[in-house]
């Protein structure tokens, strides 16, 4: 028992007390060094995944590997010691090529996800600063915001309006509405209010803590550790590999039945036809099947993260593949977000502002004149408000001739440089007493301000969201009008407005509320600022367009601003008609104008989140595949209802993090993109894989069928079959993972959704490669038998006859339309360090004495290797000229004699 207080029950004052701290300044470098050193960084310890050994065990709970222990039982009952040594052999194997690939592919992703550190604002030494949450100490003042995570947990000092999702500690999914005031008794965590813990997220308002514990001392720490977000490496597609691989085996099951019975009929030794059936079964198992997607998966994740995509959920890799629409954020992501101030606009009053970045260095013209701002009270009264009703700052630069930083929303920080460039500082604006946050669904922020003057209140926001709020004079030309006139020219100039409002309230007001400042406001003026394309959005969203990919703005601002950025970025043109919509207009459609609205409309500004949704939803219907980015905290229903959600990592909200498929480390369009492209490439070396590796399945099961209905001994023992799987699975067919993006991949429309990986042309690949393996292997066996060579020789031919075949046939799958000359002979080195360590595997395999006699084998002669080669290589070349007949036909389909790209790749 203890006797000291709870901190929930304790008062600020004393929770500060003895974390001493002062809140108005936080912690000294010198006591955040000192409580590093005591409590350690906060960090939660890492999941408790899977134990290694069970993982190892889980290898073996796979249908294959049923089939080949019952296989190993058998033949130990019938004393076939060997056969049973090197089935083990093979499961055991299996097991460690499946544990190792799996924990490559795991430890990818979670590397991924560790590389984005979670941050925390905060106070220390009388200033805001942004460190890594890891960084926190108890005594340190933590500044919230609606979207972010909180740190660590916290004693509420302060709350406005705040809100926070705790259903990840208590369960409970309705968010808490917090408050500062000390509770009493012992009370459960979902009931103490006045605090805030670890890893719930803020989803309204604003709020300061002090840390009062942290990493595995936080509640959440206590009861769990790091929530580990791969759980798994399922995905749609291996899930139908899956179901795909539990239907073959009943199929193949059958199938070696069948083959035992007639093996039997045949009159054939009961051993000999079980060990046929046997054969059967694991050769037409694609064994190898799941992991090699899976590691293929993984590798595309890998592939993405370099060009800025990082994956949180496997299936989004193949998602991508497949988008046909993708929604995108305009400021950040289609735009720099680097705002300048350029044009204020006060009623009678115009005046430019120049200057680039956030420097606040450059003048101020009206007419074509050089202006003072002083001499203008109303400019200068705009310029203010924009300071004062600002929660960013501007740091100037650490050398001579760097640049300025900020921290905070570049679009405050353009207000401060735009006022400093009048000589308005911080320290001379009037002391701020309260605010109301920025929330997008509002589009305003408001600020209480008291000095000698007076207490008054700032407004600034949307050009509706204020001029809704002000009063104008009556008989006089300023009107809601006018303003909304004069806002809608300079957002034809493709400038971002934001207008301004001011209240003067009473001299006591300590508090600010929606209610004063809803109406009454005294309009003060306008500021544009210009926000640039970001030039490699211009191309993507050319790219997007070539690979018949939409691409739709989505964004917060004004229509006329966001039609001109549109322009400019080549996702409408000026005389497009209809294809801009407002949340407003979303809102009163019908289903069906939504409907034609979302897959015909091409800008959406001033939407809410429940239009992001809509849309998406509307989208979807259409079988449309959705792409949707976001950043806010109520983008998370958008981004998850999307088919890839995509949020941003520098800019983007936790929460929005949380609730996303992918995110983007450069919070860039662009980068959309490229994963889009990525996902493509994956998709197509997935294809290139099935297509080549379903032969050796089709042929060997063909080869030991054909040879039990023909009643002769069988070319393959179920131990080669084994040894070719494994061996060439590894060695040349995951080599088409590294298979480089073909030509024109973006230049062709995306893959439908639900169609099937195999359309009928690969089918028949398959099917012509199954055959011609068994015509080469069986035959070649005949051959060497016929030519008085002992049937362990004609069983070695026959085995490397299925290695050299697949390695031919490996050069015909580096594409799957056009000749391997296309693609470039040496394009990808890892195929032939593959064909390397397979070529030096299979001589081993048939020359080296104790493989000799665990396999069956024996050397063979020159002769032998030759006609191997040529079979190997006619195969090649029958592949080769179908694919030229298919390629010819797909021409003289196309009634243009000049076919398109789109239409060459299909
Ligand atoms: P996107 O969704 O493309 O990122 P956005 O950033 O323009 O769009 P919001 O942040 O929702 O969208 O902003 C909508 C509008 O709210 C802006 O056009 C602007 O008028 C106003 N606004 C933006 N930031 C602020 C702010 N910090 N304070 C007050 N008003 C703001």
């Amino acid at each position: 028992m203890t006797t000291q207080q709870a901190r929930h029950e304790q008062t600020c004052e004393q929770v500060l007390s003895s974390l001493e701290v002062t809140p108005s300044t936080g912690l000294s470098a010198t006591e955040v060094s000192a409580r590093q050193a005591q409590y350690g960084p906060n960090r939660l310890e890492p999941a408790k995944q899977t134990t290694a050994l069970m993982r190892f065990l889980l290898q073996f709970h796979q249908p294959l590997v049923y089939i080949l222990l019952g296989a190993c039982a058998v033949t130990l009952v019938l004393q076939e010691w060997v056969d049973s040594a090197v089935i083990f052999g093979v499961v055991i194997v299996n097991a460690i090529v499946g544990y190792v690939q799996e924990a490559k592919a795991l430890n990818a992703l979670n590397a991924l996800q560790g590389s984005l550190s979670q941050h925390a604002q905060v106070l220390r030494e009388g200033k805001k600063a942004t460190i890594a949450a890891e960084d926190l100490v108890p005594g340190d003042i933590v500044l919230l915001t609606a979207g972010e995570r909180v740190p660590a947990d916290l004693r509420l000092l302060k709350s406005k309006d705040l809100k926070i999702d705790e259903s990840a500690l208590t369960g409970e999914s309705l968010p808490v509405e917090k408050t500062t005031a000390p509770l009493s008794g012992d009370i459960g965590l979902g009931d103490r209010i006045n605090m805030g813990y670890s890893s719930s997220l803020v989803t309204y308002g604003s709020g300061m803590g002090v840390v009062t514990s942290t990493g595995t001392h936080t509640e959440i720490g206590k009861i769990s550790t790091l929530l580990n977000e791969t759980e798994t490496l399922d995905t749609p597609l291996t899930q139908r590999i899956k179901e795909f691989s539990h239907l073959l085996l009943y199929a193949v099951l059958a199938l070696a039945a069948v083959t035992f019975i007639a093996g039997w009929l045949h009159g054939n030794p009961l051993v000999d036809s079980f060990m046929a059936a046997v054969a059967l079964a694991v050769g037409a198992i694609p064994e190898g099947l799941p992991a090699a997607v899976t590691i293929m998966l993984a590798i595309g994740v890998s592939r993405m993260a370099k060009r800025h995509a990082i994956i949180r959920q496997l299936p989004a890799v193949e998602t991508l593949g497949s988008t046909t629409v993708i929604c995108s954020d305009k400021t950040g992501t289609l735009t720099k977000n680097e705002m300048t101030v350029t044009t204020l606009w006060c009623p009678g009053q115009q005046a430019r502002v120049s200057g680039t970045g956030y420097a606040p260095i450059g003048k101020f013209t009206a007419d074509g004149n050089s202006i003072s701002v002083e001499d203008y009270a109303q400019l200068n009264e705009l310029l203010i408000a924009g300071a004062a009703c600002n929660d960013a700052s501007l740091n100037a630069p650490e050398e001579p001739g760097g640049v300025w930083s900020i921290i905070g929303d570049p679009t405050e920080a353009a207000l401060l440089a735009s006022a400093r460039k009048a000589g308005i500082t911080e320290d001379t604006l009037p002391p701020r007493i309260d605010e109301i946050p920025f929330r997008s669904e509002t589009k305003y922020m408001a600020t209480l301000h008291h000095n000698e003057a007076g207490t008054c209140a700032y407004v600034k926001g949307s050009v509706e969201a204020v001029t809704a709020r002000c009063t104008f004079p009556e008989h006089s030309t300023l009107t809601a009008e006018a303003v909304v006139a004069a806002a809608e020219s300079l957002a034809r100039e493709g400038l971002r407005v934001l207008a301004f409002g001011r209240k003067r309230l009473a001299q006591d007001k300590g508090e600010l509320t929606t209610v004063d400042i809803d109406t009454g406001l005294t309009f003060v003026g306008l500021q544009g600022m210009i926000d640039p394309p970001r030039d490699e959005a211009i191309e993507a969203v050319a790219h997007c367009r070539a690979a018949g990919v939409e691409v739709k703005m989505i964004t917060g601002d004004h229509a006329i601003t966001a039609s001109v950025i549109g322009q400019s970025l080549g996702i409408t043109h000026a005389d497009e008609k209809g294809v801009t919509h407002t949340g407003t207009q979303l809102d009163n459609y019908n289903e069906e104008e939504l409907d034609h609205a979302a897959l015909t409309g091409k800008i959406f500004a001033r939407v809410s989140p429940e239009n992001k949704l809509a849309l998406v939803t509307s989208l979807q219907k259409q079988n449309q595949v959705v792409a949707m980015t976001g950043d806010g905290v109520n983008d998370a229903p958008a981004l998850r209802r999307a088919d890839v959600g995509v949020a941003m990592a520098l800019t983007g909200t936790d929460v929005a993090r949380d609730a996303a498929d992918m995110m983007l480390t450069d919070d860039n369009f662009a980068s959309v993109t490229a994963a889009v492209e990525e996902g493509r490439g994956v998709y197509d070396n997935l294809k290139k894989f099935m297509v080549w590796t379903l032969p050796t399945n089709g042929g060997e099961a063909l080869v030991i069928m054909t040879a039990v209905l023909l009643g002769v001994a069988l070319p393959l023992l179920p131990v080669h079959i084994l040894w070719v799987n494994m061996t060439t699975a590894v060695c040349l067919g995951l080599m088409l993972a590294f298979e480089p993006k073909e030509q024109g991949i973006m230049a062709r429309p995306p893959h439908a959704p639900n169609s099937p990986m195999l359309d009928g042309v690969l089918l028949v690949r398959i099917l012509l490669v199954s055959c011609l393996l068994t015509l080469a292997a069986f035959g070649l066996y005949r051959y060497e038998l016929m030519l008085g060579a002992a049937e362990t020789a004609a069983r070695t031919v026959a085995v490397t006859m299925f290695v050299v075949g697949e390695a031919f046939y490996l050069f015909n799958c580096r594409s799957l339309r056009v000749s391997v000359f296309k693609v470039g002979l040496f394009s990808n080195r890892w195929i032939w360090i593959g064909m390397a360590t397979m070529l030096v595997l299979q001589l081993i395999f048939i020359y080296v004495p104790w493989m000799q006699s665990a396999f069956q084998t024996t050397g063979i002669g020159v002769m032998a290797w030759l006609r191997i080669l040529a079979a190997g290589f006619a195969l090649s070349l029958v592949v080769g000229l179908e694919k030229k007949w298919r390629q010819t036909q797909r021409r003289t389909a196309v009634s243009n004699p000049q076919p398109s790209p789109s239409e060459e790749m299909h």
